[in-house]
Order: structure tokens, then C-alpha cells, then sequence
């Protein structure tokens, strides 16, 4: 076997490893990108983008629900779920071609094959041996296995974004944002929808507030949701599927035609051989520093859902791998910053946050006022008849900074933008407060959810 050499190798060609081919190649570095499935990964593939075509059907569902408030009668619509899928896997059916495309265009080598390490600075993939000054471990996530009997019986999004059939009920076990997305889809489609969830709260690491604010809309358009619920096993019954659990101190079952890991996902890392490459790692995480480097062979890099650390989004996967980028081009000087950083759980209406929670806020000692606004009596959220419309805004006493701002309904999931925008460039409360918004928009209710000063 003859050793190629590269100054970069990137395994995986996902958002994570496309963005580092950008410093890198306008560096002029020389690269190999390794990718064993699909170029473009999970995101546009099996994630966001297939995803969000099929949240766009139930939002529209959401709006035929609510035509009567502006005396607009509609019959009972009828969704035809196998053409959806047809056309949801039709938007994306480009993709990793033209990425493929993209990627030859900036004159970077994708190999398609899985990658292992081989030594310190060496990757094997196929009877092909890759020699280089810089690996990148780009490798995203996959679902995190759950330890109970029958979890084989499970399925995940990949499985839901694909299947051409609705089932008639689901269960999702974990009560995370990819089941949450799903059960918002599933009940507006008149599918029995159930969510069991180990903790005492949906979406753990959103704003307590705003959560009950998701759940309430949630049991409104009937999903059944239990908390605090440990699960037992998953078995077969009467040609569907029983999970036996245990709830406030109870064995209770439930029966469903299908069950759903949505326990979260975790670093894809473990068939790496990672101790060939010296890279350190406990439990399945990649030991990295500030730099996003390991600690234990600087030549290797990680990036996107596959560092333990930072939250598992795209756009910040694409952040991550540009970031290392520049730290292979100019030496490790970039450290990622993670504050301003805007996410959204894309149920109808979305729960859209950015920054600290109010518990966070809190558990740091600082000293804010919090602004708390049910707006459904608003002009805007009456005008569109919106179902919940909610605003938190945690902002520091003694700078005016804005710490986080969350919100349920009342297009947040656009208006987060502006508060991530504010964080990250030290815009104020003031100044957002001060600034003059297009009326009538959701935006210019900003003033409002800041109180008036
Ligand atoms: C259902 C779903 C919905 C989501 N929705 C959103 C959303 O709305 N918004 C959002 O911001 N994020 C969303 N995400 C998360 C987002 O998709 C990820 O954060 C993002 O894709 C991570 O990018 P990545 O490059 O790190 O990993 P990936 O995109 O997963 O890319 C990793 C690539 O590495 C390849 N690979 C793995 N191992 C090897 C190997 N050994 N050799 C070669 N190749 C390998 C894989 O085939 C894959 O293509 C969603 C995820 C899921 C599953």
C-alpha cells in the first residue's frame, strides 16, 4: 500500500467538514475529505432540511385549523403523507451532487469510504493509506443508544423522514427537540401521539417557562406527554409495539405502532480507532482544548455534533469547522464563542431561544431584570390568530446586556436572530428598545417585550 500525502484530511463531509475546506483551501493547502455516506451529511440529508419540509406541512395545518378566526371555512384537510415524503425527499435529491460539485470546484479530494486512524498522522480508508500534517475528526452524531430490552425495536428520524406510511400512534422516547419537532407533525395529522421523558421537563436545557408554555399547546393539540417516566422495555405486541414503564411509583404499558429513539444523539466516534490515532478520549468523547484540538495528538482537530461539548446545531457544526480552519492556516490561536448563538424547536408555534435561561442567569449570581410577556392580547398575536405568544427577556441590571431572550410563538424563531445579533455584537437592551421596526411587524413588538424603560 503506497501512503498518499495531504496537509489536511477531513473524515466526514458534513457542515462541520465542508467548513474547514474554506481557510484551508484558500490557504492553498492540499485536501482529502473522507466521507462514507451522503456529502452534505445529516443536515440537509436527514436532518434540518427534510425535517423542515414536513414541519412547513404542519404548520399549514395549523393555519387551516385556525381559518375560522378570520371566518374563513374550510372542510377537514385530508394530508397525503407518502406524496409528502415524495416531495420532501424531491427537494433534496441535489444535494450531495451539488456538493460534490462545489467541493471539486475548490479542488478538494473527496474519497468515499469509512476512515480509521492508522497512526498519529495517518487515515485508512479503503486499501487507501493517508498521510497528513492536520486530521480533522468531522464525523457528526448518531442516536444515543438506550440500554433497555427491545431497544432494537426502535426507530429514529431517519426512519420517520423516510417512511411512506403514517402510523396510526407513536411513541417517542425522550423528550428532546427531534421529538418534539416529530409530535407536533404526527398529532396535527391526527396520529395518537405519546411522549415519555426520563426528567422532569421536556427540552431540559430550555428556559423552564417557555417550556410550559410548548407543553401546554402541546397536550392542546392532544399530544399525551409524561414526565419523570422510566422505561423498562420495548416488546411486541398484537402486531404493534408495548412499552412498559414506570410512573409515579407505578408499572403502567402503552401500546403503539411505533416507537422512536428521541433520547438524543451522541459523538459518532467510536469506530474511529481512535487509540491508533492517539487521541484521547473517555466514554466516547474526544478530550479537546479551547482550540478545538485534541489534547492528546495536536495534529487532529474535531468539529460539529462529533465535539462533546457544544450544542449538536448545524449552523454552529458550519462555525466549528471554520474555526479549525483557521487554526490549521494560521497556527491555534481561534477559540469558539458560543454566546449569541440562536437555536429554535421547530413545533407549531416554535420555541425559539438564545443566550442564558433564567435558571442560568440565576445560578450564576447575576443581578437582571426579566421581562415576562403573554402577548397573546396583542394587536399582532390577535391578527393572526396565534394560539401562544410568549416572550422572555433576561437582560444584566448593571450593563444593559442582553443575557438570553426566549420565546413560544410570535415568529421567535425570526425575532431571536435580532437578540443573538445584540449579544454578539454588545448591542444593548436600550439600543434594541431604541431602534426604529417596519409596523406592523412581530419585530416591532420588541419595544414592547423590552418594557418601556
Ligand atoms: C432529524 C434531525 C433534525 C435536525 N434539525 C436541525 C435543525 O433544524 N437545525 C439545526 O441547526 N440542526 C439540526 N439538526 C442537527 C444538525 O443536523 C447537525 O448538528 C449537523 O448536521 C452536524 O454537522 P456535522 O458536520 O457535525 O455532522 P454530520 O452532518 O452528521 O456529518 C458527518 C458526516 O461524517 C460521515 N462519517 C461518519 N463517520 C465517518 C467515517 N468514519 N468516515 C467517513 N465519513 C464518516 C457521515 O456519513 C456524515 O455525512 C438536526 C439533526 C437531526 C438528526
Amino acid at each position: 500500500m503506497t501512503t498518499e500525502k495531504f496537509d489536511v484530511v477531513i473524515l466526514g463531509g458534513g457542515n462541520a467538514g465542508i467548513g474547514v475546506t474554506g481557510p484551508v483551501r484558500r490557504a492553498g493547502m492540499s485536501v482529502a475529505m473522507i466521507e462514507s455516506r451522503d456529502l452534505g451529511g445529516t443536515c440537509p440529508n436527514r436532518g434540518c432540511t427534510p425535517k423542515k419540509v414536513l414541519v412547513a406541512a404542519g404548520h399549514t395545518l395549523h393555519e387551516i385549523e385556525r381559518a375560522a378566526v378570520h371566518h374563513i371555512a374550510v372542510g377537514k384537510p385530508r394530508l397525503d403523507w407518502a406524496a409528502l415524503i415524495d416531495r420532501e425527499k424531491d427537494m433534496i435529491k441535489h444535494i450531495p451532487a451539488n456538493l460534490a460539485r462545489a467541493m471539486a470546484r475548490r479542488q478538494v479530494e473527496v474519497i468515499k469510504g469509512h476512515a480509521t486512524f492508522a497512526s498519529p498522522n495517518t487515515v485508512r480508508v479503503g486499501d487507501r493509506a493517508l498521510q497528513a500534517k492536520h486530521i480533522v475528526i468531522a464525523t457528526g452524531s448518531k442516536p444515543r443508544p438506550l440500554p433497555i430490552p427491545g431497544a432494537e425495536h426502535m426507530i429514529t428520524s431517519d426512519e420517520m423522514l423516510s417512511e411512506r406510511e403514517l402510523p396510526a400512534s407513536v411513541i417517542f422516547i425522550g423528550g428532546g427537540v427531534i421529538s418534539l419537532e416529530f409530535a407536533h407533525v404526527y398529532a396535527r395529522t391526527g396520529v395518537e401521539v405519546t411522549i415519555l421523558e426520563a426528567l422532569p421537563q421536556l427540552l431540559p436545557a430550555m428556559d423552564a417557562d417557555a417550556v410550559t408554555q410548548l407543553q401546554g399547546e402541546s397536550e392542546r393539540i392532544g399530544i399525551g406527554i409524561n414526565t419523570g417516566v422510566s422505561v423498562r422495555k420495548i416488546e411486541p405486541a398484537n402486531g404493534r409495539l408495548r412499552v412498559v414503564f414506570v410512573h409515579g411509583g407505578h408499572e403502567q404499558t402503552l401500546e403503539a405502532d411505533r416507537v422512536v429513539n428521541g433520547a438524543g444523539r451522541i459523538a459518532n466516534v467510536d469506530t474511529l480507532n481512535l487509540d491508533a490515532g492517539n487521541v484521547a478520549q473517555t466514554h466516547g468523547r474526544v478530550e479537546v482544548d479551547s482550540c478545538l484540538r485534541s489534547t492528546s495528538n495536536p495534529l487532529v482537530h474535531v468539529c460539529g455534533d462529533a465535539v462533546p461539548i457544544s450544542p449538536q446545531l448545524s449552523p454552529i457544526a458550519t462555525y466549528e469547522g471554520d474555526i479549525v480552519g483557521r487554526n490549521i492556516v494560521e497556527g491555534a490561536k481561534y477559540s469558539p464563542d458560543y454566546g449569541g448563538m440562536a437555536t429554535s424547536v421547530y413545533t407549531t408555534p416554535p420555541l425559539a431561544a438564545v443566550g442564558l435561561t433564567e435558571t442560568a442567569a440565576g445560578q450564576k449570581g447575576l443581578a437582571i431584570d426579566v421581562h415576562v410577556n403573554d402577548m397573546l392580547d396583542w394587536f399582532s398575536a390577535r391578527t393572526y390568530a396565534e394560539t401562544v405568544a410568549w416572550s422572555k427577556v433576561i437582560v444584566e441590571k448593571a450593563t444593559d446586556r442582553i443575557l438570553g431572550a426566549h420565546f413560544v410563538g410570535h415568529a421567535g424563531q425570526e425575532l431571536v436572530n435580532i437578540f443573538g445579533l445584540a449579544m454578539r455584537f454588545g448591542i444593548t437592551a436600550t439600543q434594541i428598545r431604541e431602534n426604529v421596526y417596519a409596523y406592523p411587524t412581530f419585530a416591532s413588538d420588541i419595544k414592547h417585550m423590552l418594557g418601556h424603560g
